[in-house]
């Protein structure tokens, strides 16, 4: 049916008639629903509080739908209170109910619809809004629309009365300045703004929500912690524990620390905790990576440089040695460190003064250094790509840092850890870590250490639908990881499925071959059959793209 010139609605006697005081049980009935005879003074202080106390936003939310859930009742009753009747006249008895409970006078301005195509468009006039009324009252005039436990009633009672989702909004309201509200309902797909209207309907709940931000908070208080204690370091094991406490040891005085471990154990994070553990703790820390920078530009940056002491040096400018004064100096991958620079840290580690590159003079610096490295020192020594005397005073504290595989029970707290700070990063909530997906992370061998599991939590947050558990398949791209061989906690072999394993052992013992030269050499020959496309080998190995590179970056450093 379709007309502007809408026939009155018809009586609602039949709907009057529904109600029941029932007052020797203290009940209220309208047909077969529990009723209540609220004050308005006494909702309104509720909706009032409820403002204050989760806002506007989250208020409006939770209105629309409890409206929404009063109009699907009533929708109930529509058919089975007019069964003679004309779909118009069944369809006005969620309008006249709307009026009988007291909610707001319905003018119908506009009614088309097509039960059969499921078409719709209503324009209906409010006035006595029992909503604009107590929020006039409460906060004064307003710029957007209130009537939203109205509005979550009508779209409630339509889309149950249709069997399709039909949305209102209010085209005017009287809140704001109007001098009556209007509301249009249209099919949801017919709204332009459909995702952002339904939005409000969704079943998050207020529990959700505030727990997604004691989770923001909880994260940004541990960005914002001063590392007293271990900050971003989080581990129960003892391999962990063992490098913590010499880490402890040496934050009170003055040693230079060398850190060694695995690409991706997390070296940087020790050396600002250890800084942040230090007397220097509230100079700088300054970091450099020795790999990353060209040959020539590592000793201006380590050293500074005066004005016009090589080409394009236009200014005089301080190097991280100066920049460090008082704190800390952290220098990262420390074996890529060219001889010609290696000469001169050794010479301000001894004296304790820098000169700039091109200058004539020398400034004192009080650092403490901090060195890391992924590769063998004394081996590196005995190739002649390092000089002796300087690995000697820079060996002076080892502190070697476990790889993930020798801390496997830490692998949990640290993916939990992770999860929380990438769903406040994303702003997404994930509903956890499915256990399948944490047996696989303490049975897979982890190459690329605490980096990598970070890598792929990050993934993991990404991928996982809201409010879902991170699964395997979310973590690891191409498959999981079932690799034939891993290496335990303790060093052990473990055993993939294959009935092979006991072959291949024996075969690797009889050539004297490690278990890293046959992973490298498996990659390499992976790699080499897969003509160098790097994914394809990848996934002829059972690895993501990003595992084998790992890996190779690995060989590459050996
Ligand atoms: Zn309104």
């Amino acid at each position: 049916m379709t007309t502007d010139n809408l026939p009155p609605f018809p009586s609602d006697a039949d709907l009057r008639r529904l109600v029941h005081f029932s007052a020797s049980d203290g009940r209220i009935w309208l047909a077969g629903h529990r009723m209540l005879l609220l004050h308005l003074g006494g909702l309104g202080s509720l909706r009032k509080e409820l403002i204050q106390t989760i806002g506007f936003e989250q208020t409006r939310r939770v209105l629309k739908r409890a409206g929404y859930a009063s109009g699907l009742r009533d929708a109930a009753l529509a058919r089975q209170v007019r069964p003679n009747g004309s779909p118009f006249e069944q369809f006005t008895v969620g309008p006249q109910l709307h009026m009988l409970e007291g909610a707001v006078q319905v003018t119908p301005e506009h009614c088309e619809f097509d039960l059969e195509k499921g078409s719709y468009h209503g324009l209906f006039r409010w006035d006595h809004s029992w909503e604009v009324e107590v929020h006039l009252r409460d906060f004064g005039p307003q710029t957007e629309a209130v009537c939203w436990m109205l509005i979550g009633y009508a779209s409630g009672f339509t889309t149950a009365f249709f069997g399709q989702q039909i949305l209102y909004k209010e085209v005017q309201c009287a809140a704001c300045g109007h001098d009556h509200c209007l509301i249009e309902g249209r099919p949801l797909k017919d709204w332009p703004d459909a995702a952002q209207m339904q939005e409000d309907y969704e079943a998050d709940s207020l529990l959700v929500r505030i727990e997604d931000l004691q989770a923001d908070l909880d994260s940004l208080r541990d960005s914002l912690q001063p590392c007293d204690d271990l900050g971003d370091l989080i581990g129960r094991s003892k391999a962990f524990e063992k490098s913590i406490g010499l880490l402890r040891k040496a934050a009170a005085t003055q040693v230079t620390v060398l850190l060694t471990g695995e690409t991706g154990v997390g070296k940087e994070r020790f050396a600002r905790t250890l800084h942040a553990m230090s007397p220097r703790a509230a100079k700088p820390f300054i970091a450099i990576n020795c790999a990353a920078l060209p040959h020539d530009l590592i000793e201006s940056e380590l050293f500074g440089a005066e004005k016009g002491a090589y080409t394009g040096a236009g200014a005089a400018r301080p190097g991280r040695f100066e920049r460090a004064d008082g704190g800390t100096l952290f220098l990262d991958e420390l074996g890529e460190l060219p001889p010609a620079a290696q000469a001169k840290l050794l010479r301000v580690l001894q004296t304790g003064e820098v000169e700039r590159l091109g200058g004539t003079t020398t400034r004192k610096v009080d650092v403490r250094v901090v060195a890391a490295t992924n590769v063998d020192l004394q081996a590196a020594v005995e190739a002649g790509r390092f000089r002796r005397d300087l690995m000697y005073r820079l060996n002076v504290y080892p502190i070697a840092i476990p790889s993930l595989r020798e801390r496997v029970e830490d692998i949990e707290p640290l993916a939990n850890h992770m999860l929380q700070h990438f769903m406040a990063l994303h702003n997404k909530r994930v509903a956890g870590i499915a256990d399948r997906a944490l047996d696989a992370m303490r049975s897979y061998a982890w190459p690329g250490n605490v980096r990598e599991l970070e890598n792929l939590i990050e993934r993991g947050v990404i991928i996982t639908p809201p409010g879902q558990m991170v699964d395997v398949e979310d973590l690891f791209a191409v498959a999981p990881p079932t690799p034939q061989v891993t290496v335990g906690a303790s060093g052990e072999l473990k055993r993939g499925q294959s009935e092979d394993l006991g072959t291949l052992y024996e075969e690797l013992q009889k050539r004297g071959l490690s278990l890293d030269a046959l992973e490298d050499g498996l990659i390499q020959q992976a790699v080499e059959r897969a003509g160098g496309n790097l994914s394809a080998a990848a996934r002829a190995l059972g690895l993501t793209r990003p595992q084998l590179s790992y890996r190779l970056q690995r060989i590459r450093e050996r």
